[in-house]
């Protein structure tokens, strides 16, 4: 076991940590979730949207190939689908000062501060 890990992608989720690391399984590449526990115990998926989850694999060489295929993948992927960035945000008014804000789905039903006059905005239930 050497320390020496690459970080080859940088995921929003565990979840699609873990669709990488198959897939990088599945294409002969020994993958693994590095920040896998710390991410599991954060309650609030935007904080992992912030920080992601690291993918990694064992050295440089296994890295440059995961890479490769990753970017290839990914393109794919984009044509396919566009980025779910967006699908996870609703917009919200706010009431004291009528600015329209963008929240993550996961915090609808919850109560938000408003980052432009800092009152308080319920976030609807969806
Ligand atoms: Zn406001």
């Amino acid at each position: 076991m050497s320390g020496e890990m690459v970080c080859v992608h940088r995921a929003a989720t565990v979840s699609e940590a873990d669709i990488v690391t198959a897939w990088l399984e599945e294409q002969g590449i020994p993958a693994f979730v590095k920040n896998r526990l710390t991410a599991e115990t954060l309650p609030i998926e935007t904080h992992l949207t912030r920080r992601g989850v690291e993918v990694c694999v064992a050295d440089d060489v296994t890295a440059e190939r995961a890479k490769s295929l990753l970017s290839e993948h990914d393109q794919k992927v984009e044509e396919l689908h566009p980025p779910p960035v967006d699908d996870l945000l609703m917009d919200t008014t706010c009431n004291e000062c009528k600015a329209v804000l963008s929240f993550p789905l996961s915090s609808a039903g919850s109560t938000e501060e408003c980052p432009n006059c800092g009152g308080y905005i319920d976030i609807p239930e969806m």
